[in-house]
């Protein structure tokens, strides 16, 4: 809905599903169609099947608690993976459909994340840009996924891959390098030909907007209202009913407040607002019990006649109950135990015009980066959060207000609109010179004037031209075919053919000794130019430095599963495309250093 002045602004075209089931709209969905393509809207309808097995089964029943780290809630049973697949692929095609040269689209959530690749290949020069609202898990959590892969491929369909912080980045390229063998830099990765760019962009709200209705008569009276009930210190909790929010820790460290503090009693209560969310998922249901046990718990060991500790609300509320809530709350308590942003947190810093109320922030949340006005707590360390708690109710006036202002600067400064004219502004910036420069010459060229020129010298590499790359060097042999084809080659008229490799003379010599070839070991260290000629030497003497190297190099391959030493005259290959990529990159910056 945010997005929604943007959207007319830029005249763009919306497509997404409709929260209502093909079956539930019946005959209504015509006329529904219709009326939401008046407003630049177009419905990707979903059967009641694909709602339990796309959106309840993979989306919200997978993806959603792995993402958030939090696997315990993953059931055991994966198979809705082809109605993922499915519906991305029908979002692929309406945005094919609907897209014209020149349009950007831009792609939301982990709902969608195959869609990049699958609208690459249908319209591969379209600008694709996708954002991810949910972090990003490790690679150690991301791959007991059992379509990781596709999922990664998916993203490297875009052009432009956003996430809401650093720590997500620095995971999804972890990803990248262990699962798909790709070495990104800081800021893009290369696939397929393209530049696929990363980058963060931290979602922010409608502050300006937020902060004026929360001016407004009504939410002013509410508020007076709320603030007047018992005339106790409002701590507040607004959520949907997700298990990643950190509701039942929450209720626990403000328990153990109550106990330590008991002088808090009757001067304090905890407002906590649940939205009821995804309740056709099995582990919504069993966490609405659990939370709902630890309330009355707690009323019941603390509350009194005329105190009870913890108001809590089963239901949404409306924007105005809810700016009047941020507005009379003295603590916001935004404690998730993992969170890709998370805007309850800046609500109640855009809405707070007094300049006061103190936010308690998990430091498992996106926001957590931004809002240094806050104060952080660990929602797993009960004790911790609970004194942090005190604190923040106890906090004197004037480090609330210096908090807050910090917290206000940022959110309303970097807003929601500047986030997405930055998102766009990103994926619609011109591709690098660089990649532009890519092929300057076209094989088909290439190829004619090699025919055509009256004396030809080729110069041919060996690993990774003539012969795929294999796990040890020793194993790319060349073929029977491959010997043939150099022999014609070397036959042809006019023609020389050497090749030039980083192999040891001895082995170009034990493969192709008999060819009519010109051969040239280590680079071009050692040269023979024709069969019954000799090798000849073109370096220096061995150098002084090769016996500590040598023994610093066997040090590290002892230290690193899967590395492989190769000694040559000049120099060594220390070879580690079967070491871990992780593992590789650490030991390749670690081995430079000794070097
Ligand atoms: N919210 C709502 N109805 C309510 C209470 C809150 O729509 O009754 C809104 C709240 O204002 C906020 C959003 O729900 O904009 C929650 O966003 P957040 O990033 O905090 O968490 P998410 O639900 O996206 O995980």
């Amino acid at each position: 809905m945010g997005l929604r002045g943007l959207h007319v602004a830029r005249g763009g075209l919306w497509v997404g599903w409709s929260g209502i089931t093909q079956e539930d709209l019946g005959p209504d969905l015509a006329d529904a169609d219709a009326r939401l393509a008046q407003h630049g809207l177009f419905a990707v309808h979903l059967s009641q099947q694909e709602e339990r097995s796309f959106y309840g089964g993979v989306s919200n029943g997978v993806l959603w608690p792995l993402f958030h780290f939090l696997t315990d809630q993953i059931p055991v049973d994966l198979e809705d993976w082809e109605a993922y697949e499915a519906v991305n692929a029908r979002f692929a095609e309406v945005a094919a459909a609907h897209w014209r040269p020149g349009d950007l689209v831009w792609i939301h959530d982990y709902q969608l994340m195959r869609v990049p690749a699958l609208l690459r290949r249908l319209r591969p020069e379209a600008r694709i840009g996708f954002f991810l609202h949910i972090p990003i898990p490790p690679a150690d959590l991301f791959g007991i996924l059992p379509r990781r892969n596709e999922l990664l491929d998916g993203l490297l369909g875009a052009d432009l891959v956003g996430v809401h912080a650093h720590g997500y980045l620095r995971n999804l390229r972890a990803c990248l390098r262990r699962f798909r063998h790709r070495w990104p830099s800081l800021d893009r990765v290369r696939f397929e030909g393209r530049d696929v760019r990363f980058d963060v962009f931290p979602m922010g709200i409608a502050a300006a907007e937020l902060a004026e209705r929360a001016g407004t008569e009504d939410v002013a009276r509410a508020s007076f209202e709320f603030g007047r009930t018992d005339g106790a210190s409002m701590m507040l909790g607004v959520d949907r009913l997700d298990y990643t929010k950190g509701i039942p820790r929450r209720l626990l460290a403000f328990e153990t407040m109550l106990e330590r503090h008991p002088e808090l009693a009757g001067s304090v209560r905890l407002v906590q607002v649940s939205v009821p969310s995804r309740t056709g998922v099995q582990a919504y249901a069993r966490f609405r019990k659990q939370v709902d046990e630890l309330v009355g718990r707690i009323n019941g060991r603390f509350g009194t006649p005329t105190w009870t500790p913890v108001h809590y609300m089963y239901r949404a509320i409306t924007t105005e109950e809810l700016l009047a809530l941020y507005q009379s709350a003295h603590v916001m308590l935004v404690t998730p135990l993992r969170d890709g942003m998370n805007l309850v947190a800046k609500e109640f810093a855009a809405s707070r015009r007094d300049e006061d109320g103190v936010l308690v922030l998990s430091e498992f949340t996106g926001a957590a980066d931004e809002l240094v006005g806050a104060l952080r707590v660990n929602p797993y360390d009960i004790d911790a959060s609970a004194e942090t708690y005190f604190r923040a109710l106890t906090m004197p006036a004037s480090e609330r207000r210096e908090r807050m202002r910090r917290l206000r600067d940022r959110v309303i400064g970097y807003d929601l609109d500047r986030w997405a004219e930055e998102f766009l502004n990103a994926l619609d910036s011109k591709p690098d010179v660089a990649a532009e420069n890519w092929p300057a010459v076209s094989v088909e060229e290439c190829l004619a004037r090699i025919a055509a020129a009256a004396h030809l010298r080729l110069l041919l590499d060996y690993d990774g031209t003539l012969v795929p790359f294999a796990g040890r060097p020793e194993e790319a042999v060349p073929d029977r075919e491959l010997l043939l084809l150099l022999k014609q080659l070397a036959g042809r008229r006019e023609t020389e053919v050497h090749l030039v490799s980083g192999r040891t003379k001895e082995s170009l010599d034990g493969w192709f000794g008999g060819l009519p070839v010109g051969l040239h070991a280590e680079h071009g260290l050692w040269s023979r130019r024709c069969p019954a000629g000799d090798w000849r030497w073109q370096g220096a003497s061995a150098e002084p430095w090769r016996a500590p190297v040598e023994r610093l190099l066997a040090r590290f391959v002892a230290r690193t599963p899967g590395a492989i030493l190769e000694p040559k005259s000049a120099g060594f290959a220390w070879h580690y495309r079967q070491v871990d990529p992780e593992v590789a990159e650490w030991q390749v910056n670690e081995l430079r250093t000794h070097l």
